[in-house]
């Protein structure tokens, strides 16, 4: 534009950029150029990243809640429209909720142990340990299992677009699922230092499934009395896998046995017989426990810090703790430009230093 030339309607900023260049991911290919420069200062190790996510309000009002069941939306915005589209798409993607707001229906109604409820997306991370720098980010509503979902996401995006293996993977408890640790050691050969999410051990002074040693081999469990927990106890006409609808697999001790065990009342107090729950994805957790044994998992703990830190530089320091953007088009946008903010301010403190030794925890 020249000096005399007629400035555009500030309309058109946001109509750019929801309509006419929201196909070119404009956002992204800045975001992947100031991360391309990190990589060639050497601020990139590759080593390891460290996932997590954090809920940031949307810009929704926690009293507007959808109230018709029927499809009156009352004239679509861009939000709601978005919304409408990925349900006519992939219905089945977009997890029922208890409310839904009529502002931002892809938002998402959470709240935080004890505190009041509100409409919500979550930002998130995958961040390289040597330095802190945010390698992809990823908007989804505030939901626990799109987050996992958008690890995935966001590992094979950064293999496709940057080149980088994702190694090792540090997370917190919420990514040991037993299917999401299946996904990274069986299908992605990804090292998993995230804690198991075990729900086999009991509190009640009876065994746990830990008491119990698994052959592989023979695919039987040996119980306390070195008695046999099988798949099957008896042969079907037409063979079954045994797998429940929640990938795990029910093995059965004999109820001969249990009725003359000496450790009956150790083991399986209330019932005629034992049975121990394995998960399809077994082997997975076994790698996940056996990793975080390792001295190399204690220092992963600690680089889990370089994902945490800048959630609360974008809350403290950039006031990023409502969206003003809606949909989740928005959120993404929003996200993307936060993140790399974040590198650029990362990347100008290491330029003149030069890359920070293994498992820096300076703050951004
Ligand atoms: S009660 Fe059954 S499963 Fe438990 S220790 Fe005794 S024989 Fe084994």
């Amino acid at each position: 534009m020249s000096i005399n030339d007629k400035v555009p309607d500030h309309s058109t900023f946001s109509k750019n950029r929801h309509d006419r260049f929201r196909e070119a991911e404009a956002f992204r290919f800045v975001f992947e150029q100031v991360l391309k420069r990190c990589m060639d200062e050497g601020l990139i190790g590759g080593e390891g990243f460290a996932v997590d996510a954090s809920v940031v309000k949307a810009d929704a009002s926690r009293q507007k809640h959808h109230q018709n069941d029927d499809d009156d939306w009352g004239g679509g915005s861009r939000a709601i429209n978005e919304y409408l589209d990925a349900l006519k798409e992939d219905g089945s993607s977009i997890a029922p909720a208890k409310k839904v707001s009529q502002t931002d229906p892809m938002a998402r109604w959470t709240a935080a142990p004890g505190g009041p409820a509100y409409y919500a997306y979550s930002t998130n991370y995958l961040v390289d340990t040597q330095a802190g720098i945010i390698v992809d980010v990823e908007a989804t509503p505030a939901f626990r299992s799109q987050e996992i979902e958008s690890t995935k996401t966001m590992s094979e995006r950064v293999k496709d677009r940057l080149g980088l293996d994702t190694k090792k993977l540090i997370g917190d408890t919420a990514y040991g699922t037993a299917e999401f640790l299946g996904w990274m050691v069986n299908e992605k050969g990804i090292e998993p230092h995230v804690p198991v999410w075990d729900k086999g051990k009991r509190t009640d002074g009876t065994f746990s499934r830990s008491d119990f040693i698994f052959n592989e081999d023979n695919d039987q469990y040996i119980c306390p009395n070195g008695k046999l927990l099988k798949r099957h106890r008896r042969n079907f006409k037409v063979p079954r896998t045994g797998v429940t609808q929640s990938n795990e697999i029910k093995y059965r001790a004999s109820k001969l046995d249990c009725a003359a065990c000496p450790l009956k009342e150790q083991c399986c107090p209330n019932v005629e017989l034992r049975k121990v729950v394995r998960s399809i994805h077994e082997s997975a957790r076994d790698v996940a426990r056996a990793v975080r044994q390792t001295p190399d998992y204690r220092r992963t703990r600690r680089q889990r810090k370089q994902v945490e830190m800048p959630f609360a530089h974008m809350k403290r320091i950039l006031k990023m703790d409502r969206l003003r953007l809606r949909g989740i088009s928005g959120a993404r946008d929003e996200f993307i430009l936060t993140a790399t903010a974040q590198n650029l301010r990362r990347m100008a403190k290491y330029l003149s230093t030069g890359p920070p030794g293994i498992c820096a925890t300076v703050p951004i």
